[in-house]
């Protein structure tokens, strides 16, 4: 029974955003199960309530989906709580934590405790040399590389945007580790806009705001800020925020924002913040093509262990597509699950572990779709997206609709050739390939694949 909770775990863990695993669900102990009826240990009351209000809903699920459909409950999952003092939450909610203490004169990362200085320790598990680099992350990549040789330097600030679980932290992290390698001196503070938030909150509070500017503006070389769009609507975190990127850029400090969409995007942002966010770099990370995503499983297959037939890396990699996370997460429940079956991690396990995701993958738009919504836009004709036309009026909607078909679906070059006509694959290899560089060139093509992107959902 402990490994059907530890299942639901690994489940709840590619579910919800780390920093909200590791402060409420790592620390619970599994008692046990009887009827419906969960028995949890955890630290506090506190604890208990909170889970109980913001968590039960997932937790229930994830652990109902461990369970043969004649074993689920029939009504709601109930829980017992048993409060057990000795475990001890590994990081205290930021908003409770004392942050009093002053900073050590220097932060390293991964031997900081949060309650020894602002901001978060590092992640020990992300650098770069586990990062895998394909077409759609290599541009944040590079600049994350340029920004630990030299921070403060080039790139200043520099701004990553992409979707959730798409490598935004994994990159943080990594520069934060090879800035504290590469340059001993500088203090480097990592945080999320959350966590920002909270601390500062705490110091208005505690009348530590003093405290509180010091930690942020005059005791840090490099600012890390993780997820900037929490503070979307939050005017006076904003203001702090952007006299402490200030004080920071005057002085020359490497600034490193990350944020889910795109500067102007973040509802409720201050125009000066945002031009601020624009006058460094701006990059990009896209969900990764198929290519990538299995080189992703098959790098984490290995660091876990685990054996992974060519076969079923790219079954999970055709079916997941848009989130590194969810990848991981689900090589990880087919090994549990391989593990707890004895079965072998094939195919026909790999489809059970994945039951359910089609119903996601349905919302995904399709190659018919994608030529629709490209056809609308450019005002063409589907006969002549697919014919062999070559005037520039056609072919350059043919390329993009084949680029965004790539991009989004990973589907292979041969398909695509066949669902755009019966083209040979290398056009469509060349179509991707020039749609990729006149993104950088031309502002036309970039702005028409960002508008369908947008309308593509
Ligand atoms: P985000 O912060 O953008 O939501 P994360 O950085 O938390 O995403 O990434 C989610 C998970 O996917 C992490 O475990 C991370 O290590 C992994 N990951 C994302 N991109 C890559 C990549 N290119 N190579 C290896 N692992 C990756
Ligand atoms: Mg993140």
């Amino acid at each position: 029974m402990q490994d059907l909770w530890t299942s639901a775990l690994a489940a709840l863990k590619s579910q919800l955003s780390e920093e909200n695993f590791d402060t409420w669900l790592a620390p619970v102990q599994f008692d046990g199960c009887e009827g419906d009826t969960l028995s949890l240990r955890v630290p506090n009351r506190f604890f208990a309530d909170w889970i109980q209000s913001n968590y039960l809903e997932v937790l229930s699920e994830a652990w109902c989906d461990q369970l043969a459909p004649e074993q689920r409950p029939a009504d709601r999952l109930k829980v017992t709580w048993q409060i057990d003092e000795r475990l001890q939450p590994p990081a205290q909610p930021a908003a409770a934590r004392p942050t009093a203490a002053p900073a050590k004169p220097q932060v390293t990362g991964t031997t900081t405790r949060p309650e020894e200085g602002s901001g978060a320790p590092l992640n020990p598990r992300y650098h770069f040399d586990n990062f895998v680099v394909g077409p759609a992350n290599q541009l944040a990549h590079a600049a994350s590389v340029a920004v630990s040789q030299e921070p403060g330097t080039r790139f200043n600030p520099l701004f990553l945007y992409g979707g959730v679980g798409l490598g935004k932290t994994h990159l943080m992290n990594a520069m934060g580790h090879t800035i504290a390698t590469n340059h001993p001196g500088k203090r480097i503070v990592y945080v999320s806009a959350e966590r920002f938030t909270n601390e500062f909150i705490w110091a208005l509070q505690h009348h530590s705001i003093e405290n509180f500017r010091q930690r942020y503006r005059t005791q840090c070389d490099v600012l890390l800020m993780d997820d900037i769009q929490f503070l979307a609507g939050r005017e006076q975190t904003q203001e702090e925020f952007f006299h402490t990127f200030n004080a920071l850029y005057q002085a020359d400090c490497q600034i490193v924002v990350s944020s889910d969409v795109y500067p102007q995007q973040i509802q409720e942002m201050e125009e000066r913040l945002i031009s601020r966010f624009q006058s460094g770099m701006v990059a990009d990370i896209q969900p990764p093509e198929l290519d990538t995503r299995i080189a992703i499983l098959n790098r984490k297959a290995q660091a876990e262990g685990i054996r992974l037939d060519e076969e079923v890396a790219l079954f999970i990699a055709q079916t997941v597509r848009n989130n590194v996370r969810e990848l991981e997460g689900t090589l990880i429940r087919l090994a549990v699950k391989a593990d707890l079956l004895k079965r072998p991690i094939d195919t026909a396990l790999t489809r059970e572990v994945l039951r359910g995701h089609s119903a996601h993958t349905r919302n995904m738009p399709s190659v018919e779709a994608i030529q629709k919504v490209t056809c609308e836009f450019f005002n063409v004709r589907l006969t002549d997206l697919k014919s062999q036309k070559r005037q520039r009026s056609i072919a350059l909607p043919r390329m993009i609709a084949m680029y965004l078909c790539r991009q989004r679906l990973g589907t292979s070059y041969p398909e695509l050739g066949d669902r755009f006509g019966g083209k040979d694959h290398t056009t469509v290899i060349n179509a991707v390939r020039k749609i990729t560089s006149l993104l950088d060139k031309d502002a036309q093509v970039r702005d028409a694949v960002d508008t369908l992107e947008r309308r593509l959902g």
